[in-house]
């Protein structure tokens, strides 16, 4: 380093660091940057600091001269940097500062939400044995619990406490090894957890040429030989094919023969597409006038948001494919959204075809190392394109020139667990913070996101028709109070029309196993789950009586455990009854069915479809799974069981859920040569979601919706916060449920009192969920910066009274995102 430089840097080199702890902790802590990493400590890596006693992995979030008022002489020293660049970009970190702002969630945690999985280290307690705990152990004179624990400590030297414990459950307890700690029999100390994911390496050969070398084995000949043939190869590859080489490969090298480097290995997903040529066709008309439109925006740098609302089939996809095409040769990079990718093999593959390797998937079903060596291809620069499910919005690009969110509708796209976010609303925000342009599409495109587009928010871009003008399918309502059983007979006939014609058919009903519940008719008894307030699903395949929510799973009894009465009989009928039903009244067809019950298993879900593809399978039945991304020319009949589940569903959006579903479902028929046919069964034979979704018409559902939300006041009219209180002791929770009510109450009185309404607390729609008592309220208000306020205060001032009482508190702000 030149003297200037070293200069430049001794005067960048700060004394402090601020870091955000990957902990459920709204502060952010200082600390000392010790003499050794003043040079390499940047914003963005990940440190190991000392916390309450143990080590925890945190971020570091800036670099500062002095630490904040007052806190000086606390202040600790960071023990170790665990990263040699940083992690987090600046643009990246700005990102994670909003969401921690807007969903009222620590920074640490949001960080750790955005970073692959496996990148923690933690601390854990390790035991070992003293001098005197061996003496002990080899006198002999120890209780049999005592001695297994002990032989298995000098066994293994350095033992992580929880896997012992583990080893022998019931047996050695925590309270034990402490006491043998205090006798001086054992030391517990506190380690680093290993088992972090690391980049995966192989050895690898490269020829380097003929050299004048004296061979002398028949081996040496074959091996050289071979090596030539191919100029580079694993080191794995070559044992495989010659037993013991590493000598051989040793002369080799020190001849100058060979050399051998360490190279890193990409840990490619095992989530295949089928690759099939997709031929790129020219625009459409409508096509080009949209893509001119993106063009300009994509040109400009400028943040452009876009609603492209167009029914299925009408070419969005091929809009994506070539709005991309062009921010990349701008030398920008594009992050691709769609729901659960392992459900749509088939965009997947279009991508594939288009981009060739230019992409890396990102998703939970990925395995760690996976996941890992996809994210790291994003953060180095060796793709482009990053496509996957709710992770994917993460991806580290530096040059983020396009978002898409195909299906922006689904609700799949909020996350349910710890960081609630909306996947839709945190494109919005990392495209406006990019400058780049974000495109939402969808055939029947969320309220929200349409009111934005009316608004003048987004711009409306609308392709009206199928490519190649097919037409929608005909839709018909049946009423199912005039029917008796399951299936209509329009029903029946439109699938033995079906079999005879051999085209295929589809049959949907959200709801999976053989019976929705179990009921004594003598008593009134229904089977519960114990840990949720729900009743037990009847699965006849594995005989039991399963909980939908939790793991809980019981083999169901012959009669009524409460009166012993023997007419225990299945109520609400399931996919798995529906296809035995089908398979009865139609014997000699194939019949198919998909939801989670059958897809459990890697492939098996491809392979559905597949039988389905290759015309297999007659008719499928199946739950909202058969609904998404799949185009198959010969399904032309499309049945809906009951258009009724999803209806009553206590959710202001269970009319506009409803809605989708249905014209998505039937979105599925007629994608071919003939005119497709649905049916829809149902006991609302009036309802407008119903009626709309029958006439495709999205913009008639959205005004009849819109008056709904505007005249009761819920999204996009006003905004919403929910607040939840989640504990195992019934008798705690609801105490900190009243705790809540109070503490909001009383903020409304001293300062926000305008324009804010709390509903609750009250017991949440599932009262009990995996063994947790679950209460909830509601606060709804025109103004989201104050509602905002209000949510802060509150978890502020609820979190210090109810700390310790082992009740938590959670809060999912609505995703409704307005620019
Ligand atoms: P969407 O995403 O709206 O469902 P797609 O982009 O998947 O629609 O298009 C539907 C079908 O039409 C696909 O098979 C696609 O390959 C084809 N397609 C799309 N654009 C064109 C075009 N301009 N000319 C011919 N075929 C097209
Ligand atoms: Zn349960």
């Amino acid at each position: 380093m030149t003297n200037r430089g070293k200069n430049d840097t001794l005067k960048r080199m700060k004394q402090i660091v601020e870091v955000a702890i990957g902990l459920p902790i709204f502060k952010t802590f200082h600390y000392l940057i010790p003499e050794r990493m003043k040079e390499s400590i940047q914003v963005g890596m990940r440190v190991l600091v000392p916390f309450k006693g143990r080590r925890v992995t945190g971020f570091t979030i800036d670099l500062v001269d002095r630490p904040p008022e007052g806190i000086e002489e606390k202040l600790k020293e960071v023990e170790g940097l665990l990263d040699e660049a940083p992690l987090i970009d600046p643009q990246m970190l700005r990102f994670y500062r909003w969401i921690s702002d807007y969903y009222i969630y620590p920074l640490g945690e949001v960080i750790k939400t955005g970073l692959p999985p496996g990148l923690q280290l933690k601390s854990e307690r390790v035991l070992s044995l003293t001098q005197d705990g061996r003496n002990a152990l080899l006198q002999g004179n120890l209780d049999p619990v005592q001695e297994k624990a002990f032989r298995e400590i000098d066994r293994c030297g350095k033992t992580p406490l929880k896997r012992l414990l583990k080893t022998f459950p019931g047996e050695a307890s925590r309270l034990q090894l402490f006491a043998w700690e205090k006798k001086g029999l054992l030391n517990i100390e506190t380690g680093i957890k290993t088992g972090e994911i690391k980049p995966k390496f192989e050895r690898v050969i490269q020829y380097q040429g003929r050299q004048p070398l004296k061979l002398q084995s028949k081996k040496q000949k074959e091996i050289l030989k071979w090596l030539e043939e191919r100029r580079e190869v694993s080191c794995t590859e070559l044992a495989n094919r010659f037993k013991s080489p590493s000598k051989i490969l040793q002369s080799f090298q020190a001849a100058g023969l060979i050399s051998i480097i360490k190279r890193e290995i990409c840990r490619s997903p095992s989530v295949q597409p089928e690759l099939k040529a997709y031929p790129k066709p020219e625009p459409t008309p409508d096509q080009r006038a949209i893509l001119s439109e993106i063009s300009k925006a994509i040109q400009s740098n400028r943040f452009s948001p876009f609603l492209i609302h167009g029914v299925t089939g009408s070419g969005k996809t091929e809009i994506y494919l070539r709005a991309i095409e062009e921010v990349l040769a701008l030398g920008k990079e594009a992050i691709v959204l769609v729901p659960e990718i392992s459900l749509t093999p088939q965009i997947l593959s279009r991508f594939k075809d288009r981009f060739g390797g230019n992409l890396a998937l990102l998703h939970s079903r990925l395995g760690k190392g996976e996941r890992y060596d996809q994210w790291r291809k994003v953060l180095r620069g060796e793709v482009s394109i990053a496509i996957g499910a709710r992770s994917a919005i993460f991806a580290p690009f530096k040059k983020l020139g396009i978002i898409v969110v195909d299906e922006e509708h689904e609700p799949s796209y909020k996350q349910e667990d710890k960081l609630k976010y909306h996947t839709r609303d945190l494109a919005v925000v990392r495209a406006k913070q990019a400058d780049a342009t974000l495109l939402l599409g969808s055939a029947t495109p969320s309220l929200e996101s349409y009111y934005n587009a009316e608004k003048g928010k987004f711009r409306l871009l609308t392709l009206p028709e199928r490519i190649g003008g097919r037409p929608l399918p005909l839709v018909e309502v049946v009423d199912m109070k005039e029917q008796e059983g399951l299936l209509s007979e329009k029903v029946k006939v439109a699938l033995q029309k079906n079999i005879e014609e051999k085209k295929q058919s589809l049959l949907f009903l959200n709801r999976r196993g053989f019976a929705h519940f179990i009921l004594c008719p003598d008593c009134g008894f229904t089977f519960k789950c114990p840990n949720c307030s729900v009743t037990l699903t009847h699965h006849l395949k594995d005989r039991s009586l399963q909980c939908h929510y939790c793991d809980y799973k019981i083999e169901p009894p012959g009669d009524c455990p409460k009166c012993r009465g023997y007419r225990l009989r299945g109520i609400g009928v399931g996919t798995e009854r529906l296809e035995q039903e089908i398979r009865a009244l139609f014997p000699g067809t194939e019949v198919g069915r998909m939801d989670r019950d059958t897809t459990t298993r890697k492939r098996s879900h491809q392979q559905i479809l597949k039988k389905l593809e290759n015309g297999h399978t007659d008719i499928l039945v199946g739950t909202q799974m058969i609904v998404k991304g799949h185009d198959f020319p010969n399904v032309t009949f499309v049945g809906v069981v009951s258009a009724d589940t999803s209806l009553h569903f206590p959710d202001f959006r269970s009319t506009e859920r409803t809605f989708q579903l249905l014209t998505q479902v039937a979105g599925r028929a007629g994608r071919g040569e003939t005119v497709g046919k649905v049916i829809i069964q149902t006991f609302n034979p009036d309802h407008y979601s119903i009626l709309r979704a029958k006439d495709h018409d999205f913009i008639g559902f959205y005004k009849e919706e819109i008056q709904f939300r505007d005249a009761l006041d819920y999204p996009p009219f006003s905004r919403l916060i929910n607040f939840r209180v989640v504990g195992n002791n019934e008798k705690r929770t609801k105490k900190a449920a009243e705790e809540m009510g109070r503490i909001g109450q009383l903020l409304l009185k001293q300062s926000y009192q305008k324009g804010i309404d709390l509903l609750g607390p009250s017991t949440a729609p599932f009262s009990k969920m995996k063994g947790k008592f679950r209460w909830q309220m509601l606060a709804k208000g025109k103004s989201f910066r104050l509602l905002h306020q209000v949510a802060r205060e509150l978890a502020n001032r609820l979190e210090d009274s109810i700390k310790g009482t082992g009740v938590n508190f959670d809060i999912d702000v609505d995703p409704v995102f307005i620019l």
